[in-house]
């Protein structure tokens, strides 16, 4: 199904924590149907950035804009309804939902969660849970998850609960999506299959900002790289560029 992708533009904003200034002026695009990796050592601003954009901080200054609208001073519940979806590091997965319903649960991104179970379990949404249903069948399927849908998903390993976070995105209709590290923590064979449910979001029309350790999962992913350090942008540019780039490779890989 074809997302309703929306640009991401981040401009010139600034972050500090205390005396600590997390990002120093970072500005960035990501596009509709492209992948933007966003990379950098640890402590160098990405989560923060992903906080920002999702409405969790208020940047200092500078702007933040998906499409034509302005959401840097919008609560992530209004972000949310702005299309964006995130994913988190350690994913917040409720108790007592199975699998399949954690995903349908994605239909409902940007509503309260105490509204999400009641809205579950309403008889008078039986109807709409069908579509609803198919809809998640699908995406666990393309995880490789199918079999597990009455599974309870808080007693999933972490890898199959990061899997699971990706595929609730997919089925909440995102136009922008941030993944913040979500292949740490799997294994090989889930990496392969999470990077081509990430190849498919964006291939329907989101944007995906990727924040990822995994290199060679950004070299094969990302459209587009941008490189942080110490909360500034130190390069930006496609894959093949920047895996070539010495102050990267100092910077960031340490090589
Ligand atoms: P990264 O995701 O690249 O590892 P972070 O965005 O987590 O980096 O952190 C960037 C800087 O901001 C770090 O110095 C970190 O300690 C600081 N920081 C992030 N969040 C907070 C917070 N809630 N309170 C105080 N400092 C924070």
């Amino acid at each position: 199904p074809a997302l309703p992708g929306r640009p991401l533009e981040v401009a010139g904003v600034r972050k500090a924590f205390g005396g600590n200034q997390a990002l120093a002026g970072v500005s960035l695009t990501a596009s509709p149907g492209k992948v933007t990796a966003l990379i950098g050592p640890n402590g160098s601003g990405k989560t923060t950035l992903l906080n920002m954009v999702s409405g969790f901080y208020r940047a200092d200054s500078g702007h933040i804009r998906i499409g034509e609208r302005q959401v840097q001073r919008l609560t992530p519940h209004r972000v949310a309804r702005e299309g964006v979806a995130r994913t988190f590091q350690t994913p917040n997965i409720p108790e007592g939902l199975s699998v399949l319903e954690v995903v349908i649960s994605g239909r409902y991104a940007g509503q309260r969660a105490s509204m999400l179970s009641a809205v579950l379990r309403l008889p008078r949404f039986r109807r709409v849970r069908t579509a609803d249903v198919a809809e998640a069948e699908q995406a666990l399927s393309l995880v490789g998850m199918g079999q597990l849908r009455d599974t309870e998903a808080v007693s999933l390993p972490l890898g199959m609960r990061r899997l699971l976070e990706v595929a609730k995105v997919l089925v909440s209709r995102p136009g922008v999506v941030l993944l913040d590290e979500v292949a740490s923590g799997l294994d090989e064979d889930e990496v392969c299959r999470l990077a081509e449910l990430i190849r498919r979001i964006s291939d329907a029309g989101a944007a995906v900002v990727l924040v990822e350790h995994n290199f060679r999962l950004v070299l094969d992913l990302a459209d587009e790289v941008v490189v942080l350090a110490q909360g500034e942008v130190i390069a930006s540019g496609p894959p093949e560029v920047i895996e070539n780039d010495e102050r990267v490779l100092s910077e960031y890989l340490g090589v």
